[in-house]
């Protein structure tokens, strides 16, 4: 199974946005760029939604089938480690191995006295064609990114050996992923951790790195963006180089990952990947949960109804719907309105709070952060939100579709 030049990662955290998001891939068909739809839902997700892969895998074949997508499609076990991964063998096409965990995580001493030794061949100035500046390799380069990153990557193969005690290796796609790490790997890093991929034995297409920079839940890139440009420049020469010298898989490829929605990002990203002839995994996750927020809002009446309760819930557990995503998300309280306030705007004015268009006086970081991580509340209204998510169902596909082709696909892939 080997995965397309460009693929997305379409989260759809209900189950009910399928044939909205595979609409936006048939346009970018019909405009000459075919993306392969990845669906990815973590086992945290499933957890507190109360779902399983199968449910997803259902929801994924219905909307296959109502919108005659006839090109490959995936199912990922999102971020699965040792752990989680039994929930996802039965129902996935595609593993996303998460080992940030375990970054730093002590190799054995046997073990990174071998690596060292056969990278040892890289010493000294290591120039790879694509990249800004030549790395400066030596021993103490070499067992700082063991120390690091060797334990990460053996367990990266335990993780894949137990995948393969279930399926095929070609009934699959393996991605790695690093992203969920406290600092951002450079390039130079991701040159050897992908040495030790090849060494584990796991046949690798797309590698998630952690970029530098702040990739916060629904909203745009905050960061330097000549800096991001240059690793992501740099990361993709790595990659290439990598490949032909490491025998990976001729088709590996970077991730991007996180719930942002990297905006500003996307002009860069699409010249490099052209000029690289690179392809890429790009990952929008969450974001289809804000536009049936949006659409449920729009509808007006009780569905904006709906909305301001649900708000009232979520403001009363601020602590505890942000704690599971301290580190990716940043919001000033202070800004968001109170539930009084709330009942007092227009649906319009919160649509234009909520909607990702920067342009627009009224539109909210913040709230739109909030709302990212309070899909919680909407999931323990049961019923009275799958009923919501069924009556606002045109208004709500409009806005799904839209967002994933005009705000994603076409700024990153057809420009
Ligand atoms: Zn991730």
């Amino acid at each position: 199974m080997t995965l397309e030049h460009y693929s997305m990662g379409i989260g759809d955290r209900f189950g009910m946005e399928g044939v909205a998001q595979l609409r936006a891939l048939q346009r970018a068909v019909d405009g000459g760029v075919t993306i392969a739809p990845v669906w990815n839902k973590s086992f945290r997700e499933h957890s507190i939604i109360g779902t399983g892969p199968q449910d997803t895998l259902r929801a994924v074949q219905a909307a296959v089938a109502a919108a005659s997508w006839t090109r490959p499609y995936y199912l990922d076990a999102d971020h699965i480690g040792l752990k989680t991964l039994g929930h996802f063998v039965q129902a996935c096409n595609f593993f996303t191995i998460d080992v940030a965990d375990m970054i730093g995580r002590e190799a054995p001493a046997g073990d990174v006295s071998a690596y060292v030794t056969s990278m040892a061949r890289f010493a000294g100035t290591l120039r790879i064609p694509g990249m800004s500046a030549p790395i400066v390799v030596d021993e103490p380069l070499l067992r700082s990114i063991a120390a690091k990153y060797l334990g990460a990557v053996q367990e990266a193969g335990r993780i894949y050996r137990s995948i393969t005690s279930h399926l095929q290796p070609d009934a699959f796609v393996p991605e790695m992923s690093l992203d969920e790490a406290d600092a951002p790997q450079t390039p130079a890093e991701l040159f050897f951790i992908l040495a030790a991929v090849a060494r584990e034995g796991i046949p690798l297409q797309t590698i998630a790195p952690k970029f530098t920079g702040d990739f916060l839940k629904g909203i745009d890139y905050v960061g330097e963006v000549p800096l991001f440009e240059r690793d992501f420049r740099d990361d993709l020469a790595v990659v290439k180089h990598a490949v032909g010298l490491f025998g990976l898989p001729a088709n590996l490829k970077l991730s991007v990952h996180t719930g942002s929605d990297k905006f500003s990002l996307y002009p860069i990203m699409r010249r490099a990947l052209h000029e690289a002839g690179a392809g890429v995994h790009l990952k929008t996750a969450g974001t289809t949960w804000l536009e049936e927020v949006i659409g449920i809002a729009s509808a007006g009446g009780e569905g904006y109804r709906f909305v301001q309760d649900m708000y009232q819930d979520a403001l009363g557990r601020y602590d505890e719907l942000l704690k599971p995503y301290a580190t990716v998300v940043r919001i000033d309280r202070s800004r968001l309105p109170s539930p009084a306030e709330l009942h007092q705007w227009p649906a319009e004015q919160f649509v234009e709070a909520l909607r990702h268009d920067q342009s627009a006086r009224r539109y909210s970081t913040d709230l739109r952060q909030f709302i990212h991580v309070s899909f919680r509340i909407a999931a323990e209204a049961g019923d009275r939100f799958r009923d919501m998510l069924r009556s606002c169902r045109s208004d709500i596909e409009q806005n799904v579709t839209y967002n994933l082709y005009d705000r994603h696909i076409k700024p990153l892939f057809i420009g």
